[in-house]
């Protein structure tokens, strides 16, 4: 057992407390990785606050790189000292939607529910999203890992396990936009500034920022959006829709706010596809009209962490980051140290944050 410290949740809504926890090493399939960086999505604050039902007591991160420590019997293609990212994406590689193409739904995810985290008295520690990052350390499956160039950043790599593949991926491989489309992005947090440079990427022509403050709208041109509205405005579909002199033929939902989904189907071309990327808590629902996106023939469909393949797509990320062609150190809006997460969380919970990275 390896003691680590660890940020860990003993109560929904109270303080994360930073505690000695011991890791176990990597059973079979396993990689021990030591953390360099993590960053704090909205969903780790969500599950401090309980949004999703989970487990407690528990440690919560899944945004997060570093250097490989140790390798579990029958791992092969990583070895100690390897710089990884550390994704919450787990496959067993074989399930009929792995062997789709679609890992990020895997049907039968490997070592579920067993933790590899214990407090100092044995009691097991409820590993937050199948990764438990906002620690010292992880053991993670191997599948969780892609290699990442041994010099490149670890705060700016830190972004891509999540932030960056959830909106990239939405844009790229759910959405699939083509040259020339009308697309438009709700939310310009982290997410949603992602989904923007994905847009930009495949050849938008024009890209829609809605959102609630005028300085994400600001932020948004800087990561490719050609225009924004304030979503407090009065119906700002109309507004998307004469700036573009059209309807979207791609929405993408990139807030987790059941008003932005009642909205989102407003923007929408005849044909069109809207997106969901943004996770509402358990139990809120969005109202629309079926008889509307049948007689307009639109397409409504889920965005699971971008529908990522890592092998895939982080070695291009990170290439066009190399290339200076897409943006990750700017979405950095603060790097603070693991005794004052819960600063970095009040400062995300502000929205006035885009990435907050806890730096070991
Ligand atoms: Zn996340
Ligand atoms: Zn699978």
């Amino acid at each position: 057992m390896r003691p680590i410290k660890a940020a860990i949740c003993r109560a929904f809504g109270a303080p994360l407390t930073i505690e000695t926890l011991h890791l176990r090493p990597p059973g079979p399939g396993e990689v021990e990785v030591t953390l360099g960086a993590v960053a704090i999505c909205h969903s780790d604050i969500s599950m401090a606050e309980g949004a999703w039902n989970q487990s407690l007591p528990a440690v919560y991160g899944h945004e997060a790189a570093g250097h490989v420590a140790a390798i579990g019997p029958g791992v092969t293609g990583f070895a100690p000292g390897d710089r990884v990212l550390v994704t919450l994406i787990r496959a067993c590689g074989r399930c009929p939607t792995c062997a789709g193409g679609h890992p990020t739904i895997c049907r039968t995810k490997p070592g579920d529910g067993d933790t590899p985290l214990f407090t100092a008295a044995g009691e097991p520690v409820h590993q937050g999203l199948d990764t438990g990052a906002f620690a010292e350390a992880v053991v993670v499956h191997h599948s969780q890992l892609a290699p990442i160039p041994a010099d490149m950043a670890l705060d700016a790599a830190s972004l891509i396990s999540c932030g960056v593949i959830t909106g990239l991926g939405a844009a790229v491989n759910t959405a699939r936009i083509r040259p020339g489309e009308t697309v438009v992005v709700i939310g310009a947090g982290g997410v949603g500034l992602n989904a923007i440079q994905g847009a930009r990427l495949a050849g938008a022509a024009r890209i829609i920022a809605i959102d609630m403050r005028a300085d994400k709208l600001e932020a948004a041109r800087e990561f490719g959006a050609t225009d924004g509205v304030l979503a407090t405005g009065d119906k700002p579909w109309r507004a998307a829709r004469q700036i573009a002199g059209r309807a979207a033929d791609a929405v993408l939902v990139a807030v987790g706010s059941p008003a932005a989904y009642d909205s989102a189907p407003r923007y929408l071309a005849p044909g069109g596809r809207l997106v969901m990327v943004g996770m509402p808590h358990s139990g809120q629902t969005a109202r629309y009209e079926p008889m509307s996106i049948a007689l307009l023939g639109q397409e409504l469909r889920g965005s699971m962490m971008g529908d990522t393949v890592l092998a895939r797509d982080i070695p291009w990320i990170v290439d066009l980051y190399r290339q200076g062609r897409i943006r990750l150190d700017e979405l950095i809006s603060g790097r603070w140290r693991l005794d004052q997460i819960n600063a970095a969380i009040a400062d995300t919970k502000t929205g006035a944050a885009r990435r907050n990275v806890i730096l070991f």
